[in-house]
This record gives structure tokens, sequence and C-alpha cells, in this order.
């Protein structure tokens, strides 16, 4: 079920990943991606409007490269002429040594609309990348399915996107570009259409996935506005400026030990300097947090709502509180996201209600299951989720229903109607979404939303 191991590749190779055995020219100093004096201009109302100019940038195997700039400074041009979208108006972008003539093979976008085709399944959309490229059928599937359980949405091959929470949406939009094994994955702001809590649920997952060597590309481009993200992901920073146009500004290596930890001073040191390279301020320091001990009040019953949040919020609230050492003020926290305390409630009902934290005064505790949840991998976080679920009311009455006779399927009416004593059909129909979600993360049942049926997941 994983990927080949990709990374750190070698300087020379035989046949590069997202080709499918068609051979491609080799790399000297395990350079993949460069350019030379580019620049680009678009055509504007006064003639030539320029974009980026003199852009000398070089991308090799095994390093995450940030391209990190305030709105308009260029890098979704940059990212686009290296991506051999947009030809460059002077210069030239080279992958594996050679000139690009058009879209560069090498590559694969993410984007920060997921961009996703809300008539076709999860399976079906992360296929896509592999039609286009002449894949045959069987193992276009094959290799679908195992880039969906790599990037943690194995239970959703058949949801179609209208079903899924942002979080999961974008795990799809990850899963197609990885799918086709490209040299260097491209992300383009891919966080930024997600709340905070996901956003840094899934940074985190992708973190654990490419320092444990299973992802399966050999460099990674991203675009971000976000410091701390370049910082938190990036090996090397390139800063563009955006005066009078688009140059590097600096570029910083960042050389802290992987996992990263943001609490750490020198984490610190490299945002503020990055942070002075882009606005020549010195940044404001962040919240501080005070520990504290002490124990549950687990609630029980049908009486009990499901908050509306994904599993992807709520793992982003525990890599949160876990950032912070376990323990964090409520307020405190919600305001160093830059949210309201409401913003963020449903999420803590819902880490509260699976006994992966409690509430102590203004203070928010990870218990030890939540400690673990938190710093799981994917396929670890599953189980625990899974074994704290399946002791949530609505999950426990979908799961044990089910059980029983293999293939057995239960209408969703059937639960409509006994939650209809208590809620209004609204809440009703959201309540049921999140137990679909969770359900379905935690691997206890799949549902076929065509049918309003829920099954038995076969493995
Ligand atoms: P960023 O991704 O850093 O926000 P972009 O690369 O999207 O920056 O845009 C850089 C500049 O180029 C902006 O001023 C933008 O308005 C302009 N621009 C982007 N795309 C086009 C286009 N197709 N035609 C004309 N101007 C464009
Ligand atoms: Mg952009």
């Amino acid at each position: 079920m994983r990927f080949p191991f990709f990374r750190p590749a070698p300087a020379v190779a035989p046949a590069a990943p997202g080709t499918h055995g068609s051979p491609v020219p080799p790399v000297d100093d395990g350079v993949l991606l460069e350019t030379v004096g580019l620049t680009k201009a678009y055509a504007g109302a006064d003639g030539e409007l320029p974009v980026l100019s003199g852009i000398d940038l070089t991308v090799r195997s095994g390093e995450i490269v940030a391209l990190l700039g305030r709105s308009g400074s260029g890098k979704s041009t940059l990212l686009r002429c290296l991506a051999g979208l947009l030809p460059p108006s002077s210069g030239t972008v080279r992958y594996r040594g050679t000139p690009l003539a058009g879209a560069n093979p090498g590559t694969a976008l993410v984007f920060q609309t997921f961009a996703l085709l809300p008539w076709l399944t999860v399976r079906q959309n992360v296929e896509l990348g592999l039609e286009a490229r002449g894949v045959p059928p069987r193992e276009r599937a094959r290799a679908a399915d195992q880039a969906i359980d790599l990037i943690g949405l194995a239970g959703f091959e058949s949801a179609y996107p209208k079903e899924l929470s942002g979080g999961m949406r974008q795990r799809v939009g990850f899963a197609r570009a990885l799918v086709v094994e490209p040299d260097v994955l491209m992300m383009d702001e891919p966080f930024s259409a997600l709340d905070v809590l996901t956003a840094e649920n899934l940074r985190g997952e992708l973190m654990e996935l490419w320092d444990s060597g299973q992802f399966p590309t050999r460099a990674v481009v991203l675009v971000t506005h976000n410091i701390e993200e370049a910082v938190l992901m990036a090996d090397r920073i390139v800063v563009l400026g955006s005066r009078p146009y688009g140059t590097i500004r600096e570029t910083v290596e960042v050389g802290l030990d992987r996992p990263r930890d943001r609490d750490c001073a020198a984490f610190d040191e490299l945002v503020d300097r990055v942070y002075r390279i882009m606005t020549g301020r010195p940044k404001e320091t962040r919240p501080p947090e005070r520990p504290d001990p002490g124990r549950p009040d687990r609630r029980t019953l049908a009486t009990t709502p499901l908050p509306t949040v994904s599993v992807d919020g709520l793992s982003g609230l525990a890599e949160m509180i876990a950032h912070r050492h376990g323990c964090c003020d409520l307020a405190d926290l919600a305001d160093g996201l830059g949210l309201d305390m409401d913003d963020v409630l449903p999420q803590v009902d819902a880490l509260d209600l699976l006994g992966f934290a409690e509430i102590h005064g203004d203070d928010l505790l990870l218990t030890e299951d939540g400690t673990a949840f938190a710093h799981a991998d994917v396929q670890d976080s599953r189980a625990l989720f899974a074994a704290a679920a399946v002791e949530v009311p609505l999950v426990k009455l979908i799961a044990n229903s089910l059980r029983g006779e293999p293939g057995a399927t239960v209408r969703a009416g059937f639960f409509r109607d006994l939650l209809a004593h208590h809620y209004t059909s609204e809440q009703v129909d959201r309540q049921l979404e999140t137990a679909t979600d969770w359900g379905r993360y935690a691997g206890l049942f799949g549902y076929d939303a065509d049918r309003q049926e829920y099954r038995l997941e076969e493995a």
C-alpha cells in the first residue's frame, strides 16, 4: 500500500517517476528545474506590463523550495513558467537540463481552489491525470487507490466532491497530483482556501509523509504568502519582492531539523528574519502558553449532538494544542489564529466528545489519547480516531446497526427518523453528514450517496 521510495534521489536517474517508464534525461548535481534570467511581462492596456525580472532559480532533488511574497509579487506567474504553462518573455526554464517547449512533463500542480470535477467520484478525479497520460484502466485504478490511501482518503473513493469537507477536497487535489509521481510537485497556496485548523492538519500530515520518505516526488515548490508556513515546510525560502516588479529579494536557507518545532527559538528567529526581509519591520511576539493538569467529564447518549466539524478541522486543533505543549488558553488560541472563540468552539466540542481534550476553565488540555492522536501519522491517526469515534453516540449507533451479517446496509432514513425526535431536520442532516465523514475516516462504515445507504467497510 506504499509508494516506492523516491527520495532522496540519485544524482543520475535512469528513469524518473512521473513518466511511467519513458526515459528522461539524467540530472546533473540533482538539479531538476532551473531558470536563467527569466523575465515575464503581460500585455496591458499601456503596452507590456513587467511582472518578473532577472529570476535565477534552481530546484534540486530532495528539497522543498518556498516561493514567498505578497499578493501580486509574481509567485503564481513564476510557478506557471516553471510548469511550462506560460512561456517566459525572455530567459529560459530548463527541466533536467533541457529547455522547456510547452508543458513541463516533470511537474504536477495543486491549486488553491481544488479544481475537482463535481460529477466525478474521488477515485475518478484522481485518475484524471493518469488518463491524460494514457495509463491503462487497471493500472490507473491501482495507482489511484494507492495515492488515495497515502493521502488519508481511504474509504472516500466513491464519494463525490460535494460530500467532502474542504480539507478532504484538497486531499483529492494532492492525490491527483501525486498519482502521476511527478519529479516536482508544485503547490500554489494549497492551504489558503482552508480554515486555519484544517490547513494546519494537512500541512502536518504532508510533512510527515515527506520526512518519512513516502512522498512520491523528488522535490516540491510551494507558493505561499504565509511566512510561518514557509519556515515550517521549506528547505529554502525564495523571497520575492514586487517593487518595481518581481525580483528575488533574498534566498533564505532554513536548515532547521525536521520535524520542525514551531516553539523553538530558532524557528522564531527565522520567522522574524524572513518577516524583516518582506516588510522591513520586526514581528510582534505570539501569545504566551501556560500548562495545567486535569480530568474529563465524558458525555454519553443520543442527546449529545454531533458538532459540525470535519476530521481535518479537529485534527488541526489537536495539533495546534500539541504545539503549545498540550495546553492552551482558549481565548489566546482563537486570538492567535485571528478567529473568534465561536469559530473554534465546535472543534473544541468535538475533541471533548472524542475524549481527546478536556476543558478546564479557560484552558483546553489534550488528554493522553488526544496527544497520541495529534502526533500520529496518517495510518495511526485513523486507528486512534476510530477507537474514539466508535464511542460517540451517533457514530456508534450507525456502526452497531451494520454489525451482524456481512454486506449489510442501512438506509440513512432510519437514522434520520431516530434523530428527528430530538433535532430539527437541518440539525439532523448536519449531524448525519458529520457522522458519515467521521465514520468513513475511521474506516467504520461507508456511505453510498446515490442510494442513501450506510454499509460496512469491506476491509
Ligand atoms: P501572486 O501569485 O504573487 O499574487 P501573480 O503572479 O498572480 O502574483 O501576479 C503578478 C502580477 O501580474 C499581478 O500584478 C497581476 O495582476 C498580474 N497578472 C497576473 N496574471 C496576469 C494576466 N494573465 N494578464 C495580465 N496581468 C496579469
Ligand atoms: Mg498567486
